[in-house]
Order: structure tokens, then sequence, then C-alpha cells
């Protein structure tokens, strides 16, 4: 079969290669590829400063954000069987620490996980995939056209869920959420926190009339453009917010988004900023915020199953409420052959996928 592959720490090795078909061995299913979605993950990757290849192999199959359709399955517990549409899930647990041995894989404390087309097993830029039934979570047909947005979905829905967990150390009803960044994380984050009734905000560089600031009005969030307003003035206009979820990818945004909780409030971290910047910051001030206000930051990173299967929900109750309005963040569809137009190029656009098969 063919797959879209890396020679990991090798800038700009990508290729299209021939490689074996997976073989299927029970109750393991073998998935079609439909497409798959790009994210800044596999741009590091390109770039040679991420990724790991599987033992006994010189090169990484790419993609983690998937789409497909089960192609052969026997017997197996799920009720998998032909033409069910399928999303997996990316990591994979180590053998040894107790996060792991108890399913909870994105709380692996060995560092020792593997993770499909990042880190030690191939993905999904490929025409098939085999996996165990347990790591697939199967998709409605009608949320076919927008489900490949479900894995950057399992991560904000990880970071809303323990958001609220934190919380249940106090009697808490937030009213008002804040996203920072309107990448396709932050306008994810805006579409649930929106769908969870709270009055949601979006802050980010681009313009009013740019495609993500309507993105995030037709999801049910307001958009702040930070050309017109400073992020020290922003709490001044909207008020201070419960929930701040920070997707910008900025670290420097992370300390100002700290002074603007309200009392009792959170703020989830969810940028994994690659760079080295050091920067002074107001630390005596920070601290105070902080304690008097009893404030919570955390970061958050991957997902468990059930926040798969949380976001498949609220993909069904969001289309309910606004039919189309996930679709417009999949701006891009190129044919998987032209995976060249977005590796290494200038990008536009919300989210592009690489369109596999049909
Ligand atoms: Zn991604
Ligand atoms: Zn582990």
């Amino acid at each position: 079969m063919k797959a879209l592959t890396v020679k990991p720490h090798v800038k700009d090795s990508i290729q299209m290669r021939d490689v074996p078909d997976p073989a299927r061995r029970n109750p393991e299913v073998k998935v079609r590829v439909i497409r798959a979605g790009l994210c800044g993950t596999d741009a590091d990757i390109y770039e040679g400063n991420y990724g790991e290849p599987p033992p006994g192999d010189d090169f990484l199959i790419l993609g983690h954000e998937n789409f497909g359709v089960v192609e052969e399955a026997g017997q197996n517990d799920a009720g998998l069987k032909p033409g069910d549409f399928v999303v997996s899930t990316v990591r994979r647990p180590c053998s040894k620490c107790l996060n792991c041995q108890h399913g909870e894989m994105d709380f692996c404390s060995s560092g020792e996980y593997t993770e499909r087309g990042i880190k030690g097993r191939h993905g999904f830029m490929a025409e098939y995939y085999v996996e165990s039934p347990q790591y697939l979570i199967k998709i409605p047909p009608e949320l076919q056209d927008i489900a490949v947005l479900l894995e950057p979905t399992s991560i904000v829905e990880k970071g809303i869920d323990h958001a609220y967990l934190i919380q249940r150390r106090i009697t808490w009803q937030p009213q008002m959420a804040l996203v920072m960044g309107a990448g396709p994380v932050g306008l994810l984050a805006a579409a649930l926190l929106a769908a969870r009734g709270l009055r949601t905000f979006v802050a980010s560089l681009e313009a009013a009339t740019d495609p993500r600031a309507e993105a995030a009005q037709s999801l049910g969030a307001q958009y702040l453009c930070l050309k017109d307003i400073s992020l020290t003035d922003l709490p001044k206009q909207i008020g201070a917010p419960d929930l701040v979820i920070e997707a910008t990818g900025k670290s420097s945004v992370v300390f100002a988004a700290m002074q603007m909780l309200a009392p009792n409030g959170v703020l989830c971290l969810l940028s994994v900023t690659g760079g080295s910047a050091i920067r002074p910051e107001p630390t005596d001030v920070i601290n105070q915020d902080l304690v008097l206000r009893n404030s919570v930051v955390f970061g958050s990173v991957n997902a468990h199953p059930r926040h798969f299967k949380k976001g498949v929900e609220d993909f069904e109750s969001i289309e309910k409420a606004r039919p189309g309005a996930l679709q417009k963040l999949l701006t891009t569809r190129l044919p998987w052959e032209e995976y060249g137009k977005w590796f290494g190029q200038k990008r536009s656009g919300i989210k592009t996928t690489l369109e596999i098969s049909r």
C-alpha cells in the first residue's frame, strides 16, 4: 500500500512510498483510511524536531488525526463490522507505569508510551491500518464529514473535563469562558464551551473579518481581535473569566492569562510550545493574584478514550444546534498526493485534511 513517511529527525525527508499492507490478526480490525487531518505536530515532525520510528524501522508513517471505515473485522467485543466508520485514538500504554496499567495512558508517568504517527508507532497517512478494537471509536454515519476533527476535539474535551473535575473542590457555577487563540484547538474549545451554555469569548490576533473569527461566531462564541484591545484591557471589557483555555501556541500569553482569572477560576494550558524563550514577568503580582484568588493553573495533553466518546456526543448536539458550523473548520481538502502544498509551505485556512480514499 501507499503511505506518507518521514525519516524522523531529518528535515524535509517526507515521501510517499510503498510499504507492506498491514496484516490483521484477531481480534484486530483493518481500517481503510478516508482522510487524515494535519496539525502543528505533523509540521514539527516534518521539520525534524520530533518523531520516532517504530522499533526495527528507519521511517515513520505520519498522521494522528484520522477518519476511516472498517474493511475487515473478525469477532470483536466492540461489535465493529465492515462498513462502520471509525476514528482511532492515538496513544498506547507503556508496560510499567501505574496510570497506563489503569488505562490512563494520557497520564503515562514513565514517558515510555507510544503514539501512532508520532512516537514509536506508524500513523494513519496510509491506505490501511490495523488496530485493536478497544482503541477504535465508532462514528455515526451522519458525522462522517466532520469526524476527522474528533482527535483534536478529544484534547479539548480532556482539558474542559479536568477543569470541571478540579473545580469539584468548591461549589462552582462558571458563567464565562475565554479561549485564547483561534486555531483549530481554540475554535473547538469555543464550540464545546458555548455548547455547555457558557458565555464564551475567543481572543486572537486575526481581524474580525477573518474566517476564524466568523467560525468562532457561528459556533456560538464572541470574537475579540487582540489588535483592537490589549491583553491587559481584556478583562475590563468582558469581565473576569471563570475558565480560560490557552491555545495560542505562545508561552508569553500564559502569564497574562493567569492575571485575568475570576476568583476561584481555572486556567487550562493546551499549547505545546517548543521554543526556548526567556522573558521577565511580574512574578510577585502574578503569585499574589494566584494565591488571593484561589486560582488553578494546569497543563493538559492527549486524551482518554472517554474524551473521544464525549466528543462524538458533543458533535451530535452541536450539529443539531448549529448545523454546518463545525464543517466550516475544514477549510482545505488536499488529495493526499498533494501533501507538498502543506508541508514546508506558508499555510492559510483553519484545518487542512489529506483526502486518502473515498
Ligand atoms: Zn494534531
Ligand atoms: Zn505509562
